[in-house]
């Protein structure tokens, strides 16, 4: 970690009187003023122009950088560094407070589609929080004139002592303002921001796919003090289907087919996944686990659907009535499947273990 030269950056000597170091910092600040200086850097100059010029005009910071600037001892400038950052933060709070725009932060959210809403496109109303300006402060924190009441924690001095180079740290209590705001806006609690619910309506183009992250520009948190929104990013996920299952561009399925449809073959209706009916021919001789694809029946996607593809289970009816009961048996009696119980063998076991 470099420590700056804020005499080099002042363009002033190392014994430069307050008067020097308050003209150059006259000058430089009126030259390097983003407002007036194009240069792209402008910005970070005149941070540094300001930061330079707080340290070295307040006569006792200064003792403390020559100090630590001559020593080089590695710890206290690490202290320093890290005082004066949080001192500079306190001071930027106050100078960026007010006229100051800032770009909101982005959002991100998981948008939860079915296979048809993804497969198809829709419409589909989203509902979310971001965060937009207090109303009632205009993001300010405080109503009104700003009340302060000294930290009781630093007496106002906005650090306090500790550590073994009884270095002054900042203080916690107040984070080194050195005073607490009395007056702090009810509605945003001092944060200056608060959330609000947003409803919108989010057009979903056809074949929408797992894991695609749509991009809504400026739907993020509103910006600061005017500043621009972010950006909102909905990441698409697919909920589980009660019919189809999506493997890549494919959507697969089951279907019972009955015996005799199995055996014989014949036609099955089946509903696509959007609605559409499908005529299926069953192949005589079709086997429980064997598979069907339609070419072009599966998810849509822009560089064409994929296909569906049907599993067939043979539908084994639970309870039979008597007279199908009668067909089955002669159709096992039919192929020679002797190890069959019929009927008759029931009844004859059912006597064997009545007592006669
Ligand atoms: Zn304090
Ligand atoms: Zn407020």
């Amino acid at each position: 970690m470099p420590l700056k030269d804020y005499y080099q950056i002042l363009q002033v000597s190392k014994n430069a009187t307050r008067e020097e170091i308050k003209k150059a910092y006259r000058r430089l600040a009126r030259e390097w003023h983003p407002d007036v200086n194009p240069d792209p850097q402008a910005s970070e100059r005149f941070r540094e122009i300001n930061e330079a010029y707080h340290i070295l005009s307040d006569d006792e910071k200064r003792r403390e950088y020559d100090r630590i600037l001559q020593s080089g001892d590695e710890k206290s400038y690490r202290d320093f560094m890290e005082y004066i950052q949080d001192f500079l933060e306190s001071i930027w709070q106050g100078v960026r407070r007010a006229p100051r725009a800032k770009k909101g932060q982005d959002i991100r959210l998981k948008l939860e589609l079915s296979l048809e809403e993804a497969g198809f496109g829709c419409e589909k109303e989203i509902e979310y929080e971001r965060w937009i300006d207090c109303p009632d402060c205009e993001s300010l924190g405080y109503k009104g004139q700003v009340e302060k009441i000294v930290c009781h924690a630093c007496e106002g001095a906005g650090r306090r002592v500790s550590g073994i180079f009884n270095f002054p740290r900042p203080c916690s209590v107040c984070k080194g303002r050195g005073y607490i705001i009395k007056n702090l806006c009810p509605t945003c609690g001092g944060r200056g921001r608060v959330a609000k619910k947003a409803r919108i309506k989010v057009s979903i183009p056809p074949g929408t796919d797992e894991g695609e992250v749509l991009k809504l520009v400026g739907f993020g948190h509103t910006g600061e003090r005017g500043g621009e929104s972010g950006d909102l990013y909905l990441r698409v996920v697919l909920k589980p289907h009660s019919v189809f299952r999506k493997v890549g561009k494919d959507l697969h399925m089951e279907r019972f087919i009955s015996f005799p449809m199995a055996v014989l073959g014949g036609t099955l209706k089946v509903e696509g996944l959007g609605g559409e009916k499908l005529e299926i021919f069953i192949q005589p001789g079709t086997e429980c686990g064997s598979t069907k694809t339609i070419p072009g029946k599966g998810f849509p996607s822009s560089s064409g659907a994929g296909n569906l593809v049907i599993t067939f289970r043979i539908e084994v009816p639970k309870e039979v009535g008597p007279s199908l009961r009668g067909i089955l048996e002669k159709l096992a009696k039919e192929l020679g499947d002797d190890g069959v119980e019929t009927r008759a063998g029931l009844v004859e076991k059912i006597k064997n273990l009545l007592p006669l």
